[in-house]
């Protein structure tokens, strides 16, 4: 988390804190599907989120699913203050492949960065390496970058600029 945290920071310049946090998922779990509900765990996440903060991104190790998708890696409103992002899908004993921590770990970094840019009010980006560009699959994500484009990161600087300028800079 150290790592991951340490380039949020680099992406966003906002200071960054991890937290930890116990919340019953059996609430959120749907038998139908064995997968767990991301609309409802992002509402509470939301619900859970420190008034100091300006984003918060729930990070979970559960499967999530929203009901037009068979699964999602994460979620985040557009302009808005949380999302949720899981570890699930992204590893690679998922897919029947040999473990690796160090590249599960650089894709949960760029779905962390990729939310957070959600919520700076980022959409998707066609730039191939863009972190902003969407992904289907976890092949997609390590076609990516942990970077915006020159584009997105000056609709980011703008972003940054408005949120800072109209005091309401808080923590991440
Ligand atoms: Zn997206
Ligand atoms: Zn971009």
């Amino acid at each position: 988390m150290d790592i991951i945290m340490a380039d949020i920071r680099k992406e966003f310049q906002f200071p960054v804190l991890f937290k930890e946090c116990s919340i019953d998922l059996s609430n959120f779990y749907d038998p139908g599907r064995r997968q767990y509900n991301a609309n409802e765990l992002l509402g509470k996440v939301a619900e859970l989120s420190s008034p100091n903060a300006l984003k918060t991104i729930g990070l979970f190790k559960v499967d999530l699913f929203i009901p037009i998708l068979t699964y999602i890696f994460g979620q985040a409103f557009l302009n808005g203050n949380t999302g949720i992002v899981s570890l699930y899908r992204l590893r690679n004993e998922h897919y029947g492949l040999e473990k690796d921590e160090k590249l599960q770990l650089e894709r949960f970094k760029k779905v962390i960065i990729h939310e957070l840019g959600h919520s700076f009010g980022l959409t998707h980006c066609h730039n191939p390496v863009c972190i902003m560009r969407s992904s289907t699959y976890v092949e997609d994500i390590d076609q990516k970058d942990h970077h915006f484009c020159h584009t997105c990161k000056s609709l980011l600087d703008e972003k940054r600029r408005e949120l800072i300028g109209s005091n309401k800079h808080k923590r991440l």
